[in-house]
């Protein structure tokens, strides 16, 4: 790949011309409000070939959804009211977020209709089709208002509707082949350095308008940079990047620079919800970097996570509280075959997922962090021995590339740890982590310690 190759005469030689391209994915609070989209506009304007997904102005899908329950309800004043409240503060962002007067009316005019549109749905029976039709909107909106203010400073841009190429299968995949025609031939169609889609938004098999579920924006900024084989795909938020340690227990923490898809997959459960694993996942299975970057510092490197691993060393460290302990003790289990299978086959009944585990010859230790009545679960355990469950736990997870083969890892570890006492350890599951079970009032602790012990932060 040439990534210098992005002047416009390679726009002519169709391989290049797609291979350098970069997918650049802004949620609702980067387009929050008329001076958030005006930088976003800025941050987009950097000489590269590129796909802009936008999510929809933040708020704005939260107010659909109670919009689609109040269709369902045909409660038409309730929808009147939520539509009275979108066209005050849209008007205002319309008006701050345009000079000329013209491109004001015009986008009101649009907005209109997109109101009218919603509210055209409470004529009649409001189905689940049109449920998602309603959702789609934020998307369409903020796409629109974008271009058209790209537009209005002179910045040249086409705007690609995912409609037309963004699409899932039968089992609600990405119908890869699809989206990859579709979109290199409106990309074809259309020649331009900056092109502007929705999030979220797709077609299902039917043909229908559906979306990629809550949260769908990055997703659909994966799919769309698998599809051109895009060279990265920049995830912006108002955070540079994932962070070695919480940073609402422990002051000093700093952006991580590089971690696997795998590293990043670890963390995601807990709490570095920057990314979703699956959301990432097309991105992954084409080779292609993720590039977590702040709007808020943009000249920062942000976390680039890729297949490529880096360093032998511990990267970082996340805890999850809430977290319930259950054992499971029987002399039952010494040498026979089939009780791990029975425990699991409970815990599959009563629909608990269970995240850590440990065993010994007689016992076997598991953690759950469902916060539902789990009565009837341990009633069932109890067939197999004597259950003991410890609440308020909290797992700890040290994050990084060959902890597990290098030596001293767990040494540094464990000796960081001494004066915390640990009622289970995973280790070897992958060799990404270590889990550490303690009790929720030793966590604080715990993520400094490590802060200091691993990190030589304070
Ligand atoms: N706007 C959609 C949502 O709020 C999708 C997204 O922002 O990722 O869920
Ligand atoms: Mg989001």
């Amino acid at each position: 790949m040439n990534s210098t190759n992005t002047s416009y005469t390679s726009l002519n030689s169709h391989p290049f011309y797609i291979e350098n391209m970069i997918i650049q994915k802004f949620g609702g609070t980067s387009v929050g409000n008329a001076e958030c989209i005006k930088h976003v506009a800025s941050l987009v304007q950097d000489g590269r070939q590129k796909i802009v997904v936008l999510s929809a102005v933040s708020g704005t899908t939260n107010r659909l959804v109670e919009i689609t329950k109040c269709l369902y309800k045909q409660d038409k004043q309730a929808v009147l009211d939520h539509i009275g409240e979108f066209r005050i503060e849209y008007s205002q962002l319309v008006k701050e977020l345009f000079q000329n007067e013209q491109h004001i009316a015009q986008a009101q005019e649009i907005l209109e209709g997109h109101w009218n549109h919603i509210i055209s749905f409470t004529l009649d029976m409001f189905t689940p089709f049109e449920e998602r039709t309603v959702l789609a909107q934020g998307e369409l909106i903020s796409t629109s208002l974008f271009s058209m203010y790209l537009n209005e400073i002179g910045v040249s841009s086409v705007r690609l509707s995912a409609l037309d190429f963004m699409r899932i299968d039968q089992q609600n995949e990405p119908d890869e082949w699809y989206i990859k025609s579709n979109l290199k031939r409106l990309i074809d169609n259309d020649k331009a350095l900056i092109y502007v889609t929705q999030g979220f938004i797709c077609r299902n098999h039917f043909g229908e308008v559906d979306n990629l579920k809550r949260g769908g924006s990055d997703y659909s900024a994966s799919i769309i940079g698998a599809a051109i084989g895009a060279e990265e795909v920049q995830i912006w938020t108002d955070i540079d990047g994932m962070h070695n340690n919480d940073p609402r227990i422990v002051k000093d923490t700093k952006p991580i620079e590089r971690l696997t898809f795998d590293e990043a997959a670890e963390l995601a459960y807990f709490g570095a919800k920057i990314l979703h694993p699956s959301s990432v996942q097309p991105a992954r299975k084409s080779n292609i970097p993720v590039v977590l970057k702040s709007t808020l510092n943009p000249e920062k490197k942000g976390t680039i996570i890729s297949n490529e691993p880096s360093g032998a060393f511990i990267k970082a460290v996340a805890a999850k509280d809430g977290i319930t302990a259950i054992k499971i003790k029987s002399g039952r289990m010494l040498l026979a075959y089939g009780f791990l299978r029975q425990i699991f086959e409970v815990f599959e009944r009563h629909r608990v997922s269970i995240d850590m585990i440990t065993t010994s010859e007689v016992a076997v230790s598991l953690t759950i962090d469902t916060l539902e009545d789990i009565s009837s679960l341990v009633d069932e355990l109890s067939q197999f021995g004597s259950v003991e469950v410890d609440k308020n736990q909290c797992i700890v997870c040290i994050v990084g590339h060959l902890i597990q083969t290098e030596p001293g890892h767990a040494a540094k570890i464990f000796s960081t740890l001494s004066d915390i006492p640990l009622r289970m350890i995973s280790y070897g599951g992958s060799k990404n982590n270590v889990s550490l079970l303690i009790n929720e009032s030793d966590k604080k602790g715990a993520l400094k310690a490590l802060n200091v012990g691993i990190f030589n932060l304070s």
